[in-house]
């Protein structure tokens, strides 16, 4: 007890969800991090780190909020297979912003449709609502900052602040240098900053333009901002726990504050 924000990682490897004994302790499932904070249930994103789970455990209230940065299906893919969804005495709220003229409602329902899935949304047992996206809202006591990101076909950037406690999750960034103004004053003095670092230098140069940041890039970004602790995440697909601790070991010597986000660690602020 004495936090504010228990943090759960449950997926932080980008872009393909990989398994085997070289992915073990970062993990292999994609996007999804659990923040219980104020007697609210928020989960970011719905990659595979949403699946199988003990749910009951982190819902008492039954009651969840979805913050979702955007519907690529790396950030979408355990959703359909959430046990909320098909509680029929559950809640659950589910922000994603309207892009390419679609509401989240639609992109959900791309995804929740045959021949990709045979279960259609209008089938969920759940009290489901689907929102789109505000600057400023608030979950119970949690405020909810959103701000867009630099990524193809747009991506959202949300900060959640809890009894002077704060987060900023921030992945499939594309920063445009190593002090971006508008994501510095957004993300200023945060407690815990989880960041988009899935290239180094060289992979950035035949990757430019796909909507990520590179690991020297994020740890200069997290210094900058003046964040109290960082977590890298969205970790490539083909980087190996032995290739991140070595990168990690780098990182460090330079920015003792910030660390590359292990799935299934828990944080707590
Ligand atoms: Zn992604
Ligand atoms: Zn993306």
């Amino acid at each position: 007890m004495g936090h504010i924000m228990q943090v759960k990682l449950l997926g932080v490897r980008g872009t393909l969800p990989v398994h085997g004994p070289e992915f073990a302790r970062f993990g292999g499932a994609t996007s999804c991090v659990l923040v219980r904070a104020g007697g609210e249930t928020i989960l970011f994103d719905a990659g595979t780190g949403l699946s199988g789970r003990a749910w009951r455990d982190f819902f008492p209230e039954k009651h969840g909020t979805l913050l979702i940065t955007h519907a690529h299906v790396d950030h979408l893919m355990g959703l359909p297979v959430f046990p909320l969804l098909f509680d029929p005495t559950a809640r659950c709220d589910i922000y994603l912003k309207t892009r390419e003229g679609r509401t989240g409602r639609e992109q959900i329902e791309a995804l929740m449709s045959p021949p990709l899935w045979p279960i259609r949304t209008d089938s969920l047992k759940a009290a489901v609502d689907i929102r789109n996206v505000p600057d400023a809202f608030s979950v119970g006591p949690v405020a909810v900052e959103a701000m867009e990101s630099r990524h193809p076909g747009g991506s959202t950037i949300y900060k959640i602040t809890c009894g002077g406690v704060s987060l900023v999750y921030a992945t499939d960034y594309e920063p445009e240098s190593d002090a971006p103004d508008d994501f510095c004053a957004f993300a200023e003095g945060c407690t815990l900053l989880l960041l988009d670092a899935q290239y180094t230098r060289s992979e950035y140069e035949r990757n430019r333009g796909f909507g990520h940041s590179t690991i020297p890039r994020s740890a200069a970004i997290a210094r900058r901002c003046g964040a109290e602790q960082a977590l890298l995440i969205h970790h490539d697909p083909t980087r190996t726990d032995r290739q991140l601790l070595a990168l990690e070991a780098t990182v460090r010597a330079q920015h003792p504050n910030v660390r590359f986000g292990r799935g299934g660690e828990e944080v707590f602020l």
